[in-house]
């Protein structure tokens, strides 16, 4: 039975899809506003990013996805071609989430959100573009990507980056694409079956010192003309003179969740597209967040808990893919001393990625989890790893785990100080195994 709480979803991305289609299960009454691209974009993704399409309920959204195609990628001066990623057509992701939405019996408007009048009470939302006017909603999902007004919100931004695409056209061809780095930042290409390529070159904003529109497009060519992995995606292909600036800055909002409003998705935080996980680190939010805010609107008691499980998981989200983007810009050494690879190998910090896991590092402590759509607490085990912690490991819980080998005794063997949790012989083996190669022992 649907709940009487309105919920209103602005923007339906891979976020705002997702979200909607998890609060739906949960029973809610759910609307998405969402405005088409403005722009053709194609985008790389991986099996790791089909499979969270997949378990967020997408079905229409996957129906024509490509074989993966090969990725060519040239950096510190060294190729590698041995690696594949699916390319994307984004407006036909777009509107396979919009059509999943609406056989889940999500209301689907489609036109522009515009002034959004919020209060403690709930939301006016102003639509433009659509028979529709307006709407009211009680609780707000802002899910509007990297266009999302952020007026007043405390946010913490990387370089300002800017990735300037450009449509050429060819004879349809395989698909396939390159990244390859250059003096002043790094180029993504690709070919798509019907013979468009996309080439999108990414550059500083602030020391870029790029030309005026008008020339835009011969600086980016010069650019490419100069990159041995571009070659394949211009030769036998024209350019249309057709160029899209995406601002690409790594951005961070500090507070990405209300009372009665969240961020999803890249309007809760939104990483360099050099680590390719952009649609991956969208849907690890948004996957969250129906349990949070079922939290926040049944369980008030929970609210400042389910809050905090949610922004915890946004930052430790958002210092990850900063840190694996960090580190690859640091793999290019020839521009050491060029201030887009200074900056950004330098950025957002020094901690590494992956810290060593010590076993005299595990506790038991209470956090917050998600369990059965809501936020509660309960005993999980964090370690210098892994501080959000781990509550279950298919399906077994782990903080009883680590208490049992915390109280072994002397010459005790793992076996036997896990036997009285009653797992099966081959769950125990098994157990005992994991636990080595993960260095809790
Ligand atoms: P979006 O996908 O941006 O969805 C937001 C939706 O809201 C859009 O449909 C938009 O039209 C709609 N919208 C905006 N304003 C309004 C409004 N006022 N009213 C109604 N609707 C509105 N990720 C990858 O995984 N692989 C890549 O290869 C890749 N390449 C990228 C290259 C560049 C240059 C950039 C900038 C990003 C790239 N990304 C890539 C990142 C990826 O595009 C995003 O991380 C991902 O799409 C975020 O999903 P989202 O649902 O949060 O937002």
């Amino acid at each position: 039975m649907e709940t009487e709480y309105k919920i209103v979803v602005l923007g339906g991305g891979p976020a705002g899809g997702a979200t909607a289609l998890g609060l739906k299960k949960l029973g809610y009454q759910m609307t998405v506003i969402a405005e088409p691209r403005p722009f053709k974009a194609v985008e790389g993704i991986s099996e790791r990013v089909v499979e969270g399409l997949r378990n967020a309920g997408f079905t229409q959204a996957l129906a024509n996805l490509p074989q993966p195609s090969p990725r060519n990628a040239s950096w510190n001066g060294a190729t590698n071609s041995a690696n594949t990623e699916m390319l994307i057509n984004r407006s036909e992701l777009d509107s396979g989430i919009l059509q999943d939405l609406q056989a889940a019996g999500v209301e689907v408007i489609t036109g522009r959100a515009a002034k959004v009048s919020s209060s403690d009470s709930g939301h006016e939302i102003e639509i433009k573009d659509s028979a529709c006017g307006g709407i009211s909603a009680d609780f707000l999902v802002e899910a509007r990507g990297r266009s999302a007004p952020a007026a007043g919100l405390d946010r913490l931004r990387g370089s300002e980056t800017v990735s300037l695409l450009q449509y050429w056209q060819g004879e349809p061809c395989k698909p396939q694409s390159a990244a390859e780095s250059f003096e002043d930042g790094w180029a993504w290409m690709a070919a798509w079956s019907d013979g468009t390529r996309y080439l999108q070159v990414t550059f500083d904003v602030a020391t870029a010192d790029l030309p005026d529109k008008a020339q835009l497009i011969d600086h980016c060519n010069n650019i490419l003309s100069g990159l041995s992995s571009a070659q394949p995606f211009l030769e036998t292909a024209e350019a249309t003179g057709v160029i899209h600036a995406r601002t690409s800055t790594p951005v961070l909002c500090k507070e990405a969740i209300g009372a009665n409003w969240i961020r999803v998705g890249d309007a809760a935080m939104a990483v360099d597209p050099l680590s390719g996980n952009g649609i991956f680190q969208a849907l690890s939010s948004a996957l969250q967040a129906p349990a949070v805010i079922n939290t926040l609107l049944k369980q008030p008691a929970k609210a400042e808990l389910a809050k905090q499980f949610y922004q915890q998981r946004v930052n430790h989200l958002f210092f990850r893919f900063a840190r694996i983007g960090r580190d690859f810009y640091a793999s290019e050494e020839r521009y050491w001393d060029n201030p887009f690879w200074a900056t950004r190998r330098n950025w957002p910090d020094v901690e590494p990625l992956h810290q060593d896991t010590d076993p005299d590092s595990l506790q038991v402590v209470r956090m917050p989890v998600v369990s059965e759509g809501l936020i509660e607490e309960q005993d999980v085990v964090i370690t210098n790893d892994q501080p959000l912690g781990i509550w279950h490991l298919n399906g077994i819980a782990m903080a009883p785990v680590v208490k049992a080998l915390q109280s072994r005794g002397d010459g005790e063997s793992v076996a036997a100080c896990l036997e009285p949790l009653g797992l099966s012989p081959e769950l125990n083996i098994g157990m005992e195994r994991w636990l080595v190669q993960n260095n809790w022992i």
